[in-house]
Formats: C-alpha cells, structure tokens, sequence
C-alpha cells in the first residue's frame, strides 16, 4: 500500500537501516544520504520515510513530509557551506528515475550548467 514499507525497495531498506549508508542528516520523517555514485563533490539524496514511487506522488498525499523533504535539501546544502546548488526529482525513466521510491538529490560544489541536458 502507498505509504507502506516495500519488500523490495533500496530506499525503504536504508531508511530502515537494514542497508549500509553515510547518513548525513535524520528527521522524524526523513534521511539524507550520500550518493553511492556522486556526480559532484556534494550529492546527497534526502528521502522521505515513507515509500512513495515518486515525488509528485509523495506531494499529493503528504505534502507536509514533501515540505520536509525540501527543508531538508536546504540544510544538507548549509552543512556542506554551498552557496548554489541544485535539488534534482527524476521522475520517470525517461528523465533517469531508477529507484521508484521518491528521493532530492542535492547536487553542489561545481559549476552547474543550464539546462542540464
Ligand atoms: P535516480 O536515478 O532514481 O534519480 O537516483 C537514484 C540514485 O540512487 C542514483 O544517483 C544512484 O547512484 C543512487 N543509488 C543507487 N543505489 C544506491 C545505494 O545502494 N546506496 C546509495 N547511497 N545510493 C544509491
Ligand atoms: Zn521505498
């Protein structure tokens, strides 16, 4: 059920510490995490506890939690001293969504050109 912890879901598994990561920040409601993979000096995703496939889907049933996500995104961006960055939601997979349980990446401490391509 949406909202629910699935079996089968990366995310839920960190979330619930049943997966190894470098947790940076941890709210009631959230988790913000190093990228396994960083495509900058600072890419952290920050997560919702709550299993949602994407984003947009998170925002429609809890947006207070889709509020947190953002707040956040902001505070991962103020520990690592970031004067620009980016906030990134994929949102299928044709804009490069591979884990369907909805996640920010934070991505700073390089130029970051526009549009992204
Ligand atoms: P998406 O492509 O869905 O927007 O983002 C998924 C992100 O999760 C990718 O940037 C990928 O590098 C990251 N990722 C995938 N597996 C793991 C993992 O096991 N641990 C961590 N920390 N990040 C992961
Ligand atoms: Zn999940």
């Amino acid at each position: 059920m949406a909202g629910e912890p699935q079996d089968d879901c990366l995310f839920c598994k960190i979330a619930e510490g049943h997966i190894p990561a470098t947790i940076v920040r941890e709210t009631g409601t959230t988790v913000a995490f190093r990228d396994i993979n960083p495509q900058a000096p600072t890419h952290v995703l920050v997560i919702p506890k709550v299993h949602y496939e994407n984003a947009a889907e998170l925002a429609a049933a809890e947006p207070a939690i889709a509020a947190d996500v953002l707040r956040e995104a902001k505070s991962v961006a103020e520990e690592d001293k970031l004067e620009s960055y980016r906030i990134v939601f994929n949102t299928g997979s044709g804009a490069g969504q591979t884990v369907w349980h909805a996640h920010a990446h934070v991505l700073g401490g390089r130029g970051l050109h526009w549009p992204p391509g």
